[in-house]
């Protein structure tokens, strides 16, 4: 049995592991934030502006995401560019932005993101999709430079969403100002005001990702799905955490003890990946004792695991260190329906989706 203690010793192990999930080949996604710093906008309105930003930020920050934020008047500022973004302390970095005020060059400022942002020397990665987030109020005082810019922005591959906000876009010539700056009509997004703004951030992450080319990035839904009696449980938690979830409700973390059931897992994975985009990893019943080095692999409860076992080609990955087992996907290209999938040591204190299965085991097989 899982005690306190162990849970908490548990807990402070693992500490070099990358916890976002897409970090180990899956595309990347690097973000720029825009924000319309004109004199035009009032200083309750750019506070506004701020907190939008933070939440669209933590929506996509459990993708495999990093982000850069400016501002743009008479002049554009980079305050954070991508090597600078701290994934502990962004919201300080956000807060610390002060409005300069002046006239709107927003077409001057996508080009100097183009150049600046969206460059290694700024901490972008070469193998991320590139997305910019225009936030603007109003007319530009120099539109005329769109079509030069945005043919730059097309040529490294930028892909730009347009937020309008406020009434200044309800005249024909500041719609198409919008249309100009986005990648396509669907990357525009108007709001009437700046308290709005959130209600357009749902809609605005799935978008971002479910882009064409980001099918590898994963979508929260928050849903359960079911399969043959398993439980895919999307909520990413810890594997003591996942443990105790499905303990809760009357079921346990999965166990696979015949290829039957492996079956149906993968049957219930690719069911979800329809609707989800992807799922790379999920934590299952395997554990193994912390505190003697030879222990072998057991299924949650203590059965040891046995003749049937389905491995990654690269178990034991951390064999020093990583004491729960997940479903780690392998071969088959995202969008193609059949996936296989693995058996993994994975760093117990890591947040991952997770299968719960009927405490009395899974339905009978017909094989
Ligand atoms: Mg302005």
């Amino acid at each position: 049995m899982w005690s306190l203690l162990l849970s908490v010793q548990l807990l402070a192990s693992c500490s070099s592991i990358a916890l976002w999930p897409g970090a180990e080949g899956t595309t990347a996604a690097d973000v720029v934030f825009l924000l319309d710093g004109s004199g035009s906008v009032r200083a309750k309105q750019f506070s506004v502006m701020k907190t939008f930003v933070k939440n669209l930020t933590r929506s996509l920050l459990e993708f495999n995401t990093s982000f850069a934020f400016a501002q743009y008047s008479i002049e554009t500022i980079i305050h954070v560019n991508f090597h600078q973004f701290q994934r502990t302390g962004w919201e300080n970095q956000v807060d610390s932005i002060s409005q300069r005020r002046g006239r709107t060059y927003t077409a001057d400022a996508i080009k100097t993101v183009v150049e600046e942002l969206f460059d290694s020397s700024a901490g972008a990665r070469p193998d991320a999709h590139r997305i910019l987030i225009v936030l603007t109020d109003g007319k530009s005082d120099d539109a005329s430079s769109y079509p030069n810019v945005t043919a730059q922005a097309d040529g490294k591959n930028i892909t730009r969403y347009a937020i309008g906000i406020g009434g200044a876009f309800s005249s024909p010539s500041a719609q198409e100002e919008l249309r100009s700056i986005a990648s396509s009509p669907d990357h525009v997004f108007k709001v009437d005001s700046f308290e709005a703004l959130d209600n357009i951030s749902s809609r605005l992450v799935k978008s971002i990702v479910f882009t064409e080319d980001s099918s590898l990035l994963c979508h929260p839904l928050p849903f359960n799905y079911t399969l043959h009696g398993l439980v895919f449980v999307p909520e990413r938690m810890s594997w003591v955490e996942a443990l105790h979830h499905c303990a809760e409700r009357g079921s346990r973390l999965l166990h696979i003890l015949d290829s039957c059931t492996q079956v149906r897992v993968e049957e219930l994975l690719a069911m979800v990946a329809l609707h989800r985009g992807c799922v790379e990893k999920a934590w299952v019943g395997l554990e193994r004792c912390m505190i003697n080095p030879h222990a072998p692999w057991e299924w949650s409860g203590g059965a040891v695991v046995g003749h049937y076992q389905r491995w990654s080609p690269s178990f034991p990955h951390k064999p020093c260190c990583f004491h729960c087992g997940q479903l780690l996907q392998e071969g088959a290209a995202p969008g193609q329906e059949h996936r296989t999938y693995r058996w993994q040591d994975a760093c117990c204190r890591e947040k991952l989706p997770f299968i719960c299965a009927p405490a009395n085991g899974t339905q009978p097989c017909q094989t």
